[in-house]
């Protein structure tokens, strides 16, 4: 029987610089590109579904269209009237990269409105994908909604996996920021933080002090991803280390955190076996930084991963 890895939170419409002032059109966002790269490493025994909400205009069919020929399932994504995806928009200058949004009003911030269609969507998944920035778009009272579903799931045994990606940008105060992302660790079985941002917003000052502080929240296995530094692993209490390939031209890391996620989650889905999992997300990010953008094609990410 099938079994479903269900991703929750914003696709947005990408726009990049192409040359003499045209612009590039694409489709991009964390919890999607996570969703991409499992896809591009999971078996045929997997379905990769998306759950979001879109509008109903040609950009939001465009998208679904895109969604779709990923071969990442679409039939759970809500559209509503009068609606309008996100949009983000790639700067250059000098080679520095700089990021303009425009998402306030996109659909995918009434993507927990629906309860019904919420609550069908977890429980059909046996793996439950979401993330801080999940979190961050909605409504206080749609993100406790989407939190009390989540920890339906962790209670009813399905993996449950948080990746807090903290971006303190898209919350009305920090303190928010901390107790709703702590609630989204606190509901999941495993967490994948990057120490970075973990050491920037919550001041821990070691990857050990991150990962007491989600284990202290009930998460019950993390993977803290640290760049070039490799990544530190505590699964159900047994900690090892992997260290990151060598890359030899660093060209883009968009996405490098999402593809090591969505490439971990496949191999361990499949092998149950972390350590491996770490090795083998590795390989991928690796390729995934060598490259631009955030959705690097399957054929180049050079793996067989079954
Ligand atoms: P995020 O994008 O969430 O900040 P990281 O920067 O920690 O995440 O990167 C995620 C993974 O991508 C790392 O664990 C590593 O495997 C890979 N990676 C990132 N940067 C590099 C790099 N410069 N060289 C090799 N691998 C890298």
């Amino acid at each position: 029987m099938s079994r479903r890895f269900l991703s929750i939170g914003e696709c947005m419409v990408e726009l990049s610089q192409a040359g003499d002032g045209l612009l590039r059109k694409g489709f991009a966002g964390d919890t999607f590109n996570t969703a991409w790269y499992a896809r591009a490493c999971l078996g045929p025994d997997w379905s990769v579904d998306y759950f979001t909400a879109l509008g109903d205009d040609a950009m939001s069919d465009e998208m679904v269209a895109f969604i779709d020929k990923a071969g990442i399932g679409t039939s759970l994504i809500r559209r509503i009237r009068g609606k309008t995806p996100g949009l983000y928009m790639i700067n250059l200058k000098n080679g520095e990269r700089s990021f303009s949004y425009w998402r306030d009003s996109s659909a995918a911030r009434s993507l927990a409105a629906d309860p019904d269609s919420l609550r069908e969507a977890v429980e059909s998944a046996d793996l439950v994908y979401f993330s801080g920035i999940t979190l961050a778009i909605l409504p206080q009272e749609d993100a406790a909604t989407l939190l009390a579903e989540i920890r339906r799931a962790k209670a009813a045994g399905k993996l449950v996996v948080f990746d807090p990606n903290i971006r303190p940008r898209l919350w009305s105060s920090y303190d928010i920021m901390h107790a709703t992302i702590s609630e989204g660790a606190r509901s999941s079985v495993l967490i994948m933080p990057s120490f970075d941002d973990e050491a920037a917003h919550f001041g821990d000052d070691s990857i050990e002090a991150t990962v007491h502080r989600y284990r202290a929240l009930g998460a019950v296995h993390i993977v803290v991803k640290n760049g070039a530094d490799g990544v530190r692993l505590n699964f159900a209490g047994e900690e090892s280390f992997v260290p990151a390939e060598k890359v030899e031209q660093v060209v883009d890391t968009t996405s490098a955190g999402d593809s090591f996620n969505g490439a971990f989650l496949a191999h361990y889905l499949e092998t149950a076996d972390a350590t491996a999992a770490a090795r083998f997300a590795a390989g991928v990010a690796a390729r995934v930084v060598s490259e631009h953008g955030a959705l690097v094609a399957k054929e180049k990410l050079g793996l067989d991963c079954g």
